[in-house]
C-alpha cells in the first residue's frame, strides 16, 4: 500500500509551500510516510488547526485520521526526511530524521509559515537501527508538555494531532504504534548546520545560512555581515529561551545540538520534565548519568551548543579564518551576560520588582538558596509569594525565610508601584499549575492502558490556562506524594 495522493477536499484548508524541498538534494531524502494499518485520531488540537488556517470540522474525522497517519497525503505536500548531524552528550554523530517526515510548510491566511511534520511515520534512509516508529505514551506526553509550554508563553514546537496506527511497536514490551503531527517555525537545527558544514562545500553552507536568514531573520539580510549577525541573533534567542525554561522549572533533558532549533523554539520532548522541589542539580533523564543536562546547567550547555554553531559559520564570517575565530569567540563569550540579562528580568518579574536595584541579584539568589536548603516547591513558592503576605507554607515559617521576606517587602516599598501592580505582575509570571510529572503519568496511564482520554483532556484544559488557579479540590497545584523512587524519563521511545 502506498499513500494515495487523493486530491483532498479544498475545505480542509491545506496551503503548502515546500521551500526546504527546493534546497540542495543533499539536505534531505524524498520519501512518503509508510502507510499504517488502522489510523485512529486520539487527540486533535482544534485551536491550533484554526490558527494554521485548517478546518477543524473537516480534519477531526476519519479523513483527518488518514491524513495524520500518513495514509493520505494532503494536496501540495512534498514529503522529505531532513538530514542533520549533532553532538549527542558531547559526541558528534550523523543523524537525520530517522522516524520523522516533513510534509511541507503550511502557509497560514496571515502569511505565516509552519513546518508540518510527522513523528513516528516509518523508516527513512536515516533510521539506522531504529524502526521509524513511536509509541502512544511518549507521543501524548509530547502533546501535553509542548502545549503546556505554549500556554506558559514559551516558544515551542506545537502538537496538532496524535493518531494510533493499529500496529504494534516493540520496545521492552509491546506498545501501541502512534504518530504525532508536530508544528514548528522550522526544523533547522544547530545540527543541520553541522551536517552541511561537515560536507565541506562552501556554497551549500551559504545556501543554508541564506535560507535560515530569509526564514527566521529577514531583517539581517541587508546587514554588512549577515552571517555574523545570524550568530548574534541565534545567541539572543537561545539565551532568552533557556531563561524562560528556568523561570518555570523546566528541564529539557537532552540538549544535544540536534535538539536546538535556530528559530528559538523548544524542540524534542523526549526526557523533559518540570521540577517540583527546587534543586539546580535536578535531572530526570535515565541516561543522563553525569547530570550534563541538569536544570542549572542548561545555560552553560546552550553556550556550548552555540559554540558548535559558531564553528560551522566560520567560513562565511570572514575571509581570514583567524579573524573569523576571534569574532566568533567574542560573540560566544558574550552569552553569559546576555543570558543573565534575560534571567534577571524574568526573576524580577516573578518577584514583582518593577524597577532595578543593584542588589536584586543577591535578593533572588538568597531566596533560591533558601528554597534549595528547605526543599521548597519551585512553582508553589513563587505562586504563594504572589499573595503578598507571608505564605502559610511551612518553609516560610523558618527564621531565614521570614528574614528574607522582610527584606523583599522593604525592597517592594522602595519602588513607586502599587501593591496591586506588584500582585498583577506576579500572578501573570508565576504559574499556578505546571505539568507535574505525576499528573502527566496519571493522564497517560488512563489514555494508554484504559483508552480513557478524559483525564488527559481535563489536564490539558487546566494547563492551557496556567496562570489561573484551578479548583483547589482538583489538586493540580499539589507536588507529588512522597515516593521511594525518583521520577525517571526516557529518550526517543
Ligand atoms: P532524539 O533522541 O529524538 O533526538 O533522536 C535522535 C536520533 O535518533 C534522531 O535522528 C531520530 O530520528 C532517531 N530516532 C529516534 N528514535 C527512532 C526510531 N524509533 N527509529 C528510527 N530513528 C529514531
Ligand atoms: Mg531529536
Amino acid at each position: 500500500m502506498t499513500p494515495s495522493n487523493t486530491q483532498n477536499r479544498p475545505e480542509a484548508g491545506w496551503k503548502f509551500d515546500n521551500t526546504y524541498a527546493r534546497l540542495p538534494e543533499a539536505f534531505y531524502a524524498r520519501l512518503n510516510p509508510v502507510p499504517v494499518r488502522e489510523p485512529k485520531l486520539v487527540v486533535f488540537n482544534e485551536a491550533l488547526a484554526q490558527a494554521l488556517g485548517l478546518n477543524p470540522a473537516d480534519l477531526n474525522s476519519e479523513e483527518g485520521a488518514a491524513i495524520f497517519a500518513g495514509n493520505r497525503l494532503p494536496e501540495g505536500a512534498e514529503p522529505i526526511a531532513q538530514a542533520y548531524a549533532g553532538h549527542q552528550f558531547g559526541y558528534f554523530t550523523m543523524l537525520g530524521d530517522g522516524r520523522a517526515i516533513l510534509l511541507g510548510e503550511q502557509v497560514t491566511p496571515q502569511g505565516e509559515r509552519f513546518d508540518i511534520q510527522f513523528k513516528g511515520s516509518g523508516k527513512t534512509p536515516f533510521s539506522r537501527n531504529g524502526d521509524g516508529r513511536a509509541a502512544l505514551g511518549p507521543m501524548l506526553r509530547e502533546y501535553i508538555i509542548s502545549e503546556a509550554l505554549h500556554a506558559l508563553d514559551i516558544p515551542t514546537t506545537r502538537s496538532l494531532a496524535v493518531v494510533t496506527t493499529g500496529e504494534p511497536v516493540f520496545r521492552e514490551t509491546t506498545l501501541q504504534g502512534s504518530i504525532l503531527t508536530r508544528i514548528a517555525a522550522s526544523h533547522i537545527r544547530v545540527g543541520t548546520f553541522q551536517y552541511v558544514a561537515a560536507r565541506g562545500k562552501p556554497d551549500e553552507l551559504q545556501t543554508l545560512a541564506d535560507y535560515t536568514i530569509q526564514r527566521h531573520f529577514p531583517d539581517l539580510a541587508g546587514d554588512e555581515n549577515p552571517y555574523f549577525a545570524l550568530l548574534g541573533a541565534v545567541i539572543k534567542l537561545q539565551a532568552s529561551l533557556v531563561a524562560r525554561w528556568l523561570m518555570v522549572g523546566f528541564i529539557h533533558g537532552v540538549m544535544n545540538t540536534d535538539n536546538m532549533a535556530l528559530g528559538g523554539e523548544t524542540i524534542d520532548y523526549g526526557p523533559c520534565a518540570f521540577m517540583d522541589a527546587y534543586d539546580p542539580n535536578t535531572v530526570f533523564s535515565s541516561i543522563d548519568h553525569n547530570g550534563r543536562y541538569a536544570y542549572g546547567r542548561q545555560p552553560q550547555i546552550a553556550q556550548w551548543n552555540l559554540a558548535r554553531f559558531a564553528e560551522t559559520l566560520l567560513p562565511l564570517m570572514h575571509a581570514n579564518q583567524q579573524e573569523a575565530l576571534t569574532m566568533a569567540n567574542q560573540a560566544i563569550a558574550g552569552f553569559p551576560d546576555t543570558f543573565q540579562h534575560y534571567w534577571l528580568a524574568g526573576m524580577r518579574a516573578k518577584l514583582g520588582l518593577l524597577n532595578a536595584e543593584d542588589d536584586d541579584g543577591t535578593l533572588i539568589k538568597d531566596l533560591l538558596d533558601g528554597m534549595h536548603k528547605h526543599g521548597a516547591d519551585f512553582t508553589n513558592t513563587f505562586r504563594d509569594l504572589s499573595s503578598g503576605s507571608l505564605p502559610e507554607a511551612s518553609v516560610f515559617q523558618t527564621p531565614d525565610f521570614k528574614q528574607w521576606f522582610e527584606r523583599w517587602q522593604a525592597r517592594l516599598k522602595r519602588q513607586p508601584d502599587s501593591k496591586e501592580a506588584v500582585r498583577q505582575c506576579m500572578k501573570t509570571h508565576n504559574p499556578a499549575v505546571i505539568a507535574r510529572n505525576h499528573r502527566v503519568e496519571e493522564a497517560l496511564a488512563a489514555a494508554v492502558e484504559r483508552a480513557d482520554l478524559t483525564v488527559m483532556e481535563e489536564l490539558l484544559g487546566v494547563l492551557s490556562q496556567p496562570f489561573q488557579d484551578p479548583p483547589e479540590e482538583a489538586g493540580y497545584h499539589l507536588p507529588p506524594p512522597p515516593s521511594a523512587e525518583p521520577y525517571r524519563t526516557f529518550c526517543g521511545t
